[in-house]
Formats: C-alpha cells, structure tokens, sequence
C-alpha cells in the first residue's frame, strides 16, 4: 500500500480562502471587520517571522490586523495592562500573545488574562474548560487544523480508534478532546505509556505529539490507518550540503507510507494548518462577540 500524502499547504490555502469569504459576508451584512491583535515580547527571530507572517496573511484576507512589540525587559504588568486594553477595544476580536514570553514573565498568568472570547489561540484555562465541556469556545490552532484535516480524509470519525501519542495542554490533551468529541475511542499515549508500538498498531488514527523525530515507525502502524503527523524537528541534512537541516516529524514517513492509508508530511502537513485556524478562530470571535451567525462559508 501506498499512503495517500495529505496536503496540508493546499487545505489551509482553503481554510484561509472560506475564512476571507466569511470576512466579505460579515463586512457586508453587519459591517462587521474581524481584527486579530498579536503581542511580541522581545527579539526571537523564529517569533519574529510567526509574527510577521499571521499579520500579513490577516490582512491579506480583509480583517484588521494590529501588531504590538514590546522590548525583551517590559514589566509583566505593562504587558498585562495592554493585553487588558485590548479586552476592551471593540474593534479587536481576537488576541494573540506570542509564545514564548521572556524569562522573567509568568506565561500562565499573562495567557490567563487574555478575555476567553477573544482567546483565539485557545490557551486559556477557560477555553480548555469550555472544550472539555462541549461548550463553544475557542479550540487551539493546531489541534483544530489537525481535526479538520483528518475530517477531510476520513469524513466521520465515529467509533474509529484514535491513539494520541502527546499529552502536552498545547498539542495533546486538546486534540484528544477534539477527537473525543467526534466520538473515537480515545487513547493518550505519553513518556511513561508502556508498549506503544502495540497501542499505536490498534489506531485507525495515529496522532503524534512527541517531538522526537521519526520515532513511529512503520511495523508499529495498522495497515490502513490515518496517520497524522504534528510533530516538527530539525535534523543536520547534510546531502543539502555542509551545515543544512530538514524537517521530519515524529513518525518515519519512508516507512509509515508504505502501511497506512493516508498520512500528513513534514513539512507541508499540519503545520500550514495553524495560521489558518487562527484566521478562522478570529472569524469566529468576531461572529460570537458581535452576536451574529458565522457565515456558513467558514464550514468545511
Ligand atoms: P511537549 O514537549 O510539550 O510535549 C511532548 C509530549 O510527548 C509529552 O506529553 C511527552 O510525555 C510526550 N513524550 C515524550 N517522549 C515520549 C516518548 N518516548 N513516548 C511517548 N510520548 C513521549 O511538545 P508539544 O506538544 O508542544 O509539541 C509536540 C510536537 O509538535 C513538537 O515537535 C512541536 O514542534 C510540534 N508542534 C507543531 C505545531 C505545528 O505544526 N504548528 C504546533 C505545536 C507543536 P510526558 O507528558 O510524559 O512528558
């Protein structure tokens, strides 16, 4: 068997697409413009270009984009009272504090902050209350990017056995709420999980979550399983030539794609899902603040 290479860059493309559509329909009918603000403490590059990249693709879909940046030594309580202020700027409906903070800040106090309905990363201890009760809230972008891709190869997912291997509040414990909710059978595997190659061989979906690259491996998979690959680790590569990396996930996809039926890549899998779903979250946010419907072009 040959798995099928889910395309993660082209369905967040869509994800986007459906998100920029739902943005014109709720500008025409309401006059409503959804506006993301995102919060960067200090200079990390890679935070830098996340940064970058989530304002431009936000305002490429016709939403209000709003970028603050804060030197590495802001007090704690400066970037609370402006995360406080954008809580009660109307015109901002959802906001992102950029991960991770300086040493010196409480990231759990700072998130926590974040007005839950605005929380479009999803990281407040509301939001995962409200997604561990089945109430409408604001799911994680990944796990939610995870989800829908998965939707999108399997259609409905009742009754399949989901073996998640992850349990961290980010990745792990949200996707399998997600999953739960779609009524798999649900397994969390994590670092003290004993026997995992025999747990991940009864997955109809295999989710890892690990950050150890390529640790699936092939005669661990059941034939014919879905596998969704989240995590992302840098490898030397030096067929690229002296000091190069890749990226590979935590499954080793030259064997996994001989077994399952379908499985994400790394690079190009859930990774593109992300932004996506953040675009999708503030479309949303927007929606549930302003008390109207969500434009059913955001389905899918
Ligand atoms: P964490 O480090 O927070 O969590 C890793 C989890 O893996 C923990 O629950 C840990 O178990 C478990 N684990 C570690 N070793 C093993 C093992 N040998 N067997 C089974 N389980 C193990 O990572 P994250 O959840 O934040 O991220 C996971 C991966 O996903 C990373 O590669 C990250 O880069 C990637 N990622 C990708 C994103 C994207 O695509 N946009 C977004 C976020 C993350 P324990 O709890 O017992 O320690």
């Amino acid at each position: 068997m040959t798995a099928k290479i889910i395309d993660g860059k082209a369905f967040a493309g869509t994800v986007r697409e459906r998100a920029g559509a739902a943005t014109a329909v709720l500008m025409d009918k309401h006059g409503l413009k959804p506006g993301l603000a995102v919060v960067l403490v200090g200079e990390d590059p890679a935070s830098q270009v996340y940064v970058r990249n989530k304002a431009k693709q936000t305002v490429e879909l016709g939403m209000t984009s709003v970028k603050h940046e804060l030197p590495d030594d802001t007090p704690q309580a400066d970037l609370i009272a402006l995360v406080n202020s954008l809580n009660d700027d109307p015109t901002i409906h959802g906001i992102l504090v950029q991960m991770p903070l300086p040493a010196h800040m409480d990231e759990n106090e700072v998130v926590n902050t974040i007005d839950p309905d605005k929380d479009v990363d999803g990281l407040t201890a509301i939001s995962a209350g409200r997604l561990v009760l089945g109430q409408d809230g604001l799911v994680p972008c990944t796990p939610s990017g995870m989800l829908l891709l998965c939707k999108d190869v399997l259609g409905d997912l009742t009754g399949l056995n989901a073996l998640v291997i992850g349990r961290s509040i980010l990745v792990g414990k949200p996707v399998a709420q997600l999953l739960l909710a779609e009524n798999c059978t649900v397994t969390i595997a994590h670092s003290r999980t004993k026997d995992l190659p025999a747990l991940c061989r009864q997955a109809d979906i295999l989710v890892a979550a690990v950050g150890r690259e390529r640790m699936v491996k092939g005669d661990w998979i059941k034939p014919g399983a879905t596998i969704m690959d989240v995590g992302i680790n840098r490898i030397p590569a030096p067929e690229r030539g002296e000091g190069k990396t890749r990226l590979v996930g935590d499954v080793d996809f030259d064997e996994a794609v001989n077994v399952a039926a379908a499985i994400t890549p790394v690079p190009g899998g859930i990774g593109p899902m992300t932004i996506a779903c953040l675009l999708r979250n503030t479309v949303i946010a927007a929606c549930r603040q302003a008390g109207v419907d969500v434009p059913t072009e955001l389905d899918g």
